[in-house]
């Protein structure tokens, strides 16, 4: 099933400045260049994710900001928000929920993006990491049903931000898509938007062949050159 539906408004939810990048940023792109209000959370500051020994925590956040403006800059997106969670040491806690349910009532997208909950074990090679599971099951559980219930974090409304339905969350890496988004118009802002995390996660390498590896595969299930895959859920159908 291919899906050519681009949202009003959209929010991309993952641990890592580089998350969106190697997964979905094509259909960031995609949507933007069509008129949707895309935001990025960045929920980690990715203040562990080196292994250059003459850098502090603070400046590789410091590094990796920069790194994933950069790049949502390229894709065309309407703002990102760094909450700055420790990387690695994410829970999928109430508190986690509730942030989440905060920025989504504030910025009301129809369409929630971020990974998948259930993946610990990727083929036989990749352990997923523990924070990309834990967002995501943070996510999962504050944009249904916490998100729209007005009685649920109730003092949100003295800030003037009320409860808000999404319409569909739409889950990336699962081994049960059900949705295929031709990304084949962006596919070369998607590399480069990868490119721009070079410098602190890759410098030696160039992913532009993986990129299209990775996108060709899901771009054969719908007969394109480019794709990206998720489960699409479906929680109010955008009439
Ligand atoms: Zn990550």
């Amino acid at each position: 099933m291919s899906n050519s539906y681009i949202p009003e408004r959209a929010m991309f939810i993952y641990a890592h400045p580089d998350d969106i990048e190697f997964g979905v940023a094509g259909t960031a792109a995609l949507w933007a260049k069509h008129g949707c209000e895309v935001t990025y959370v960045i929920v980690t500051d990715g203040n562990i994710g080196s292994h250059d020994k003459s850098l502090t925590g603070e400046q590789l956040a410091a590094i990796r900001h920069a790194e994933q403006r950069a790049a949502a800059d390229i894709v065309g997106v309407q703002r990102v928000l760094f909450l700055g969670y420790h990387d690695g040491l994410t829970e999928p806690s109430l508190a986690m929920r509730k942030h989440f349910v905060k920025l989504i009532r504030q910025y009301k997208p129809n369409v929630v993006v971020s990974g998948d909950p259930r993946s610990v074990f990727v083929e036989d090679s990749y352990i997923n990491h523990p924070d990309h599971r834990a967002v995501a099951t943070a996510v999962v559980d504050a944009v249904f049903p916490a998100s729209e219930m007005r009685l649920q974090y109730q003092e949100f409304e003295e800030e003037g931000i009320f409860a808000h339905k999404i319409n569909y969350l739409y889950i990336s890496y699962g081994p049960d898509a059900n949705l295929f988004i031709d990304i084949s118009e962006v596919i070369d802002l998607k590399i480069e938007a990868l490119k721009c995390h070079a410098p602190s996660q890759f410098p030696e390498w160039d992913p532009t062949e993986m990129v299209k590896q990775w996108s060709g595969e899901a771009g054969k299930r719908i007969g394109v050159k480019y794709a990206e895959a998720f489960r699409r859920f479906v929680l109010h159908e955008v009439e």
